[in-house]
């Protein structure tokens, strides 16, 4: 099984080696890794980005069929009525503060971008309701423009495999920016992120059932025994993560279930 003894890698080299290795290996996890928000455009990939804050990806993705259907447009933000707008997007928590971005926002585009997202990173993050992560997210996503997405599961994980010691999201960044070919950049983060809520989770990590024990300094943090561990992978490719470490099909923790933010996989 995968239990041992794995050193933080102690030099730059050996950090970009130890990272190119995890980016191969999470290939094998997650070959196809997609946004797990649902859009069709840069503009509905921005909203849908920021209403993410504080919210699940699949809570966003109940919400935006409706919002997406009513408002088409930059302009159609920017002049939308305010209490309809919060309404539609009440669910995703904190829901004045966003509808105020998205206005904002419709009326920035309008303003200084003829009503299109643009596609450079420092136009983005000027945008009302933008941060690096924002950005970065919609120019790998709508653009793509490889861009490294430092959310909390992303410094979780880098850290946790030893690729960076810093907690500043911008230094996270330009660490990992360092270490991996900027084509890879986009991919990943995407795949961090989805081991980060299907294996590594905050609480409790399956460390006893991670196909990337054999690269990580931080096996333990979470139960090694695999049987227990097996319980805590969640989401629809968890039979194919389990197969990767020989385990078979075991059933889900209902807790460890509840609070991924992952699409209900196999129980
Ligand atoms: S689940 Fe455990 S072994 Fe796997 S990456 Fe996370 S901390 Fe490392």
């Amino acid at each position: 099984m995968v239990a041992r003894t794995i050193t933080a890698p102690a030099t730059p080299l050996a950090r970009t080696r130890r990272a190119r290795r995890i980016g191969q290996r999470l290939a094998d996890g997650f070959p196809q890794a997609p946004c797990e928000l649902d859009f069709t455009t840069p503009l509905e990939l921005a909203v849908a980005t920021i209403l993410s804050a504080q919210c699940t990806d699949a809570r966003v993705n109940q919400v935006t069929p409706a919002l997406f259907a009513r408002y088409r447009s930059a302009a159609e933000y920017a002049g939308a009525e305010r209490a309809e707008l919060e309404e539609l997007i009440r669910p995703t928590g904190f829901f004045r503060n966003k509808a105020s971005s998205l206005i904002k926002l419709g009326g920035a585009l309008v303003e200084r971008y003829d009503g299109e997202v643009p596609g450079v990173l420092e136009e983005l993050v000027t945008l009302p309701g933008f941060g690096r992560k924002t950005a970065n997210v919609v120019l790998g996503h709508a653009f793509d423009v490889p861009g490294i997405t430092v959310d909390t599961h992303f410094g979780r994980l880098v850290r946790r495999w030893g690729l960076t010691g810093e907690t500043d999201p911008v230094k996270v960044e330009q660490d990992l920016a360092g270490q991996l070919p900027r084509a890879e950049w986009t991919v990943f983060s995407d795949r961090t992120i989805y081991h980060g809520r299907r294996v590594c989770h905050a609480k409790r990590p399956a460390c006893g059932a991670c196909f990337l024990a054999s690269l990580c300094p931080a096996y333990g943090t979470g139960p090694t025994d695999p049987e227990v561990a097996a319980t805590l992978v969640v989401g629809p490719e968890r039979e194919h993560l389990l197969a990767l470490v020989d385990l078979g099909p075991v059933p889900a923790d209902p807790v460890a279930r509840a609070r991924a933010d992952v699409p209900a996989g196999p129980a």
